[in-house]
């Protein structure tokens, strides 16, 4: 059976945050300080920010807002970004073909001005070499999709996103963690998420575990029974 593996958009396979980090420099003169958040958490802004979080660019939530409401009018902005690794939508496209694997991707992009966001994912991911891309425009958990698509692996660069996909599914949660970030969460490490230090990475794990669905039930028993005993 055919792995299915869903690749989040931004962070993880898009570099949004490069992009973002210059509209903001742009429409806020400077960037924003350290402190800033935590000064708007004071000033009690509490209502939500209408796209993924962008904590990297230490904005406040008024700032955030204004971010997201200046990209919206941006005509297909989605269509814009870089990718986060040069040519690895066309490697995810390769390996998927090769390996026969049912890909999507899921986003919580808010709109902008043009086409709506999933025909801007679809475009984008097509300029850079996968054809007839299925693109999900979700709310935040994406736990219960992965469920209800029955997926095997869900590969995104938030925690928590991972968390979901831990507490909700029988998805393998690959979490992208650059090693400059720092130690991943131990709270992921816990609750069964796959670390990986980019996408070329995840795409290894991936392969892997497709290896491993591929072997005959003798030889998963025999390498189970072998990884026990050299623990003990
Ligand atoms: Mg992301």
């Amino acid at each position: 059976m055919s792995l299915r593996v869903a690749f989040d958009m931004d962070g993880t396979v898009a570099d949004m945050y490069a992009v973002l980090r210059k509209v903001s420099e742009e429409i806020f003169a400077a960037p924003a300080g350290k402190g800033a958040a935590a000064a708007d958490a004071e000033a009690g802004e509490s209502s939500a920010i209408p796209g993924p979080s962008v904590d990297e660019l230490h904005l406040t939530a008024a700032q955030q807002r204004q971010l997201w409401e200046h990209v919206g009018g941006i005509e297909n902005f989605w269509t814009t970004l870089p990718e986060a690794e040069p040519g690895i939508i066309a490697r995810i496209a390769d390996t998927a073909r090769r390996r026969r694997w049912e890909v999507l991707f899921i986003t919580t992009r808010p709109s902008s001005a043009g086409d709506t966001t999933q025909v801007q994912t679809q475009r984008w991911l097509h300029a850079h070499g996968f054809h007839l891309p299925s693109v999900f425009v979700v709310p935040r958990s994406r736990g219960k999709l992965a469920d209800a698509l029955q997926l095997d692996a869900v590969v995104d660069d938030r925690p928590e996103n991972c968390l979901d996909v831990a507490m909700d599914s029988k998805a393998t949660p690959v979490l992208v963690w650059p090693s400059t970030s720092g130690a991943a969460p131990s709270a992921a490490r816990h609750l069964g998420v796959r670390t990986v230090g980019s996408i070329t990475e995840a795409i290894a794990l991936l392969e892997r575990m497709d290896d491993e669905r591929r072997q005959p039930a003798v030889v998963r028993r025999i390498r189970r029974m072998l990884k026990r005993e050299s623990r003990d």
